[in-house]
């Protein structure tokens, strides 16, 4: 099971219902809730694969 930071418990928990979505920075992030109190935790993954780097397109 992935794990999180959860700021409520303050401490490393297993991600419940863990989905992954990718932000606007094309990071891929792991969103999920605390098993112990419900909070909302997310966890960064890294870059998503698959983009082509597509530096300075200005
Ligand atoms: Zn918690």
């Amino acid at each position: 099971m992935p794990t999180a930071r959860c700021m409520r418990c303050r401490t490393q928990v297993e991600i419940k219902d863990p989905q992954e979505i990718v932000l606007k920075n094309n990071l891929r992030s792991l969103k999920g809730v605390c098993p112990n109190c419900g909070t909302k935790v997310s966890r960064i993954l890294g870059k998503a694969t698959g983009a082509k780097s597509s530096a300075k397109s200005a």
